[in-house]
């Protein structure tokens, strides 16, 4: 990308240039968004901008951005939370972009695409340079056979492929397979090092993106790169963060930590290769200690730290560091280039485990991790019969003492899950908070422009901003609309005469209203719930009552019932979470909407109710900040499935009537589209029938 700094048209002339070669319309909202990101790169101010479904809002962005990138010789980065949308820009919107911008430009556009180092083929592992990480629980021969299949597609991909993009292999391989072809960020040897460096696929993704004006990335990627002490992304001083509704919850997963059976044994394994047998025994036992204690401890939120797990905490720490002590000084590969590979694979397992087990011992104050090694010098002896319970029950209950204060200097949270299938029990921690995180590393030294449908919770972006640890002053909000006519196309409409839902399912006056609602719409319906549960109970009662095929998620893959639903007008599909964000069905095929309750977090969501305490105890009103800003999110999202085009009409319909009765929910109400309101079932379902009729 060449560095000089040539006069440019101005953003309005480059955007007109695009939406016309594009066939597009220009929209006002659209126009006033890209001279908004214009001015807050050029100011060095960050910006939060929600724009409407039909804003244009990818234009909106990516016009400033590569002019920014033309006239600055530095790359922007656009950051999204989904695979779809970055398919989307990379396939579709930035290739016409290039075409559109390029004579009017010092030169054409370039554009990559960059994701995480394990989603390309690593050649020094493919070359027998790392280990295979085996997994010895894979005993159900269909699934070793599957497996075995998969590796020998990857095999026969290898040989041809000009990216070792993961991605390219159609159909998909399981994670599984493809584990076993590549490593983790941290597993790298480094191209320096590697044998494999001067042609490491990931490496030339680096380099590609390194020569592009628009680095095309995803939030975990993105967060990796403010995070860490290396750098992932090529050197930028502006990021797009679009879906930025997304960013918290991307980001406080990339930061989750977890230790289970699993972890510990994995690195049992590959520490078993370079350390003395009884070193490596003693990390496998503390690792069967965890099993024990986590098969019997109650999944949810471990408020106090239990004695017997903090000495096997304990255990599994010490054990992990004695095996890092005995791999010897990390810079030894020289002297052993045979085993660089083993080497670095063995340290990170094993950095892992032992960094994981301490955060989760210091989540409990500096106490613990003392008190901890201190029972563990005592008595390891006696934590071997840490099948007890009754400690980790009293710490999922809660125990005594200054709640209050406990909460006020919390951090971190620490929460067991339920094993699934041939997933074990596995204790996670995550920060109570990402906001300073993202506030010091990602907003600290550079331009960042976030923008989604929704980020103006209750008519504020004060919600997410503060999650995303802003401060006032340092950025400015900007509400650019939609084109949509909300309230002459749309209508809002709330059960206010159904019971309130409750914890036993669906009621049946729920199943009745659905069946008269459908009926209108004569099918056209997304039913959106907020359990799997709720959506499979009323595909079963429906199904029988109803004539219209309905379609529910996991019958086959979201994807092809999407297509279905959106093939047939008279098809309904109900699902759940994935549903609530990812359907874009313009045309009469979704002409209803029904959501069966407001999608508050579950209680048992250990972290959201941390959060919820913590805001509480530090003053703030942790039901508003933490349970109503996600419904609020959720259920924008949801309603913003209706209208996807301007020639688009239909009904939102909300069961739950605590949406008009509840004392929060003008907060929620002012989330949604400005759409007509009524809670009269018979004038929707009337209006229902005449578009139905009329289309
Ligand atoms: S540099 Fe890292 S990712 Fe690339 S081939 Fe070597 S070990 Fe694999």
């Amino acid at each position: 990308m060449p560095k000089d700094r040539p006069e440019l048209p101005p953003v309005e002339e480059l955007l007109t240039a695009a939406v016309t070669a594009l066939g597009g319309v220009e929209r006002p909202g659209q126009v006033k968004m890209a001279q908004a990101v214009r001015d807050a790169v050029e100011s060095e101010e960050h910006l939060a901008v929600q724009a409407g479904t039909g804003t244009g809002k990818s234009l909106a962005y990516l016009v400033p951005a590569i002019r920014h990138a033309a006239e600055k010789g530095e790359a922007v980065v656009v950051s999204t939370a989904t695979i779809a949308l970055q398919r989307q820009l990379v396939d579709r919107d930035l290739p016409r972009l290039a075409d559109a911008l390029e004579s009017l430009l010092p030169h054409r556009p370039e554009f990559a695409i960059l994701k995480g180092r394990r989603n390309y083929l690593c050649r020094h592992k493919m070359a027998d340079g790392m280990p295979e990480d085996e997994d010895d629980q894979l005993f159900d021969p269909r699934e070793v056979s599957a497996t075995g299949r998969m590796v020998q597609r990857i095999q026969e991909w290898a040989n041809e492929t000009e990216t070792g993009d993961r991605d390219e292999i159609v159909p998909g391989v399981s994670d599984q397979a493809w584990r076993q072809f590549s490593v983790t960020a941290r597993e790298c040897l480094g191209a320096q090092r590697c044998p494999s460096g001067a042609d490491c696929f990931a490496e030339l993704a680096r380099e590609r993106a390194g020569e592009a004006d628009v680095v095309v990335t995803n939030h975990a990627l993105l967060a990796i790169d403010a995070m860490e002490d290396f750098a992932v992304l090529p050197e930028h001083d502006v990021v797009v963060v679009d879906e930025a509704h997304e960013l918290v919850d991307r980001v406080t997963s990339v930061v989750t930590g977890e230790l289970s059976e699993s972890t510990v044994s994995l690195a049992v394994r590959r520490a078993g290769r370079l350390v003395e047998q009884g070193v490596a025994d003693r990390l496998q036992e503390a690792g069967e200690d965890l099993r024990a204690l986590l098969a019997v401890a109650p999944p949810g939120r471990v408020d106090t730290l239990p004695g017997s797990l903090g000495m096997t905490l304990a255990l599994v720490r010490d054990a992990a560091f004695a095996c890092i002590t005995a791999l010897g000084p990390r810079n030894k590969d020289k002297d052993d280039p045979e085993n660089a590979g083993l080497r670095k694979a063995a340290f990170t397992a094993l950095d892992d485990v032992h960094d994981t087990a301490q955060r989760m011992l210091d989540a409990f104050g500096p106490a613990a991790g003392r008190d901890a090694a201190g029972d563990d010098a005592e008595d390891s002896g006696n934590s071997r019969d840490s099948g007890d319970s009754r400690d980790s029950e009293r710490g999922a209950n809660g125990g005594p003492g200054d709640a209050r204060s406990e909460e006020v200097h919390r951090a971190e949270v620490v929460w067991l899950e339920e094993g699934r299938g041939r997933v074990p029990p596995t204790l996670r921690v995550a920060p109570l908070s990402v906001g300073g995180m993202l506030r010091d590393k990602l907003f600290g030294d550079r331009t960042v422009v976030l923008t989604s449908a929704t980020l103006a919770l209750g008519g504020s972006f004060d919600s997410l901003s503060r999650q995303w640890g802003l401060r006032a002053g340092e950025w400015t909000g900007l509400d650019v609309g939609s084109p949509f006519d909300h309230p002459r196309r749309g209508i809002l409409y709330v059960a206010t005469h159904l019971p309130q839902p409750g914890r036993d399912g669906l009621p049946e006056a729920y199943v009745d209203e659905i069946a008269e609602l459908i009926e209108a719409a004569g099918g056209r319906t997304l039913g959106l719930f907020s359990s799997m549960r709720a959506a499979k109970a009323a595909t079963e009662a429906l199904r029988e009552r109803l004539d219209v095929p309905l379609l529910c998620q996991g019958d086959d893959s979201t994807s092809q019932l999407v297509k279905q639903f959106a093939g047939d007008p008279a098809t309904c599909l109900f699902g759940t979470l994935s549903l609530w964000q990812g359907v874009d069905v313009p045309g009469p095929s979704l002409t209803l909407v029904i959501i069966d309750r407001i999608p508050f977090p579950r209680p048992d969501d250990p972290l959201a109710s941390a959060r919820q305490r913590h805001v509480a105890a530090t003053g703030g009103n942790g039901f508003m900040a933490v349970a109503a800003t996600h419904a609020a999110l959720l259920l924008a999202q949801g309603a913003g499935r209706l209208l996807r085009s301007m020639d688009d009409r239909g009904v939102v319909a909300v069961l739950d009537p605590r949406l008009a009765t509840a004392r929060y929910s003008g907060f929620l109400l002012n989330s949604l589209p400005p759409f007509w309101r009524t809670t009269d079932p018979a004038k929707v379902r009337d209006a229902l029938r005449r578009l139905t009729a009329g289309s």
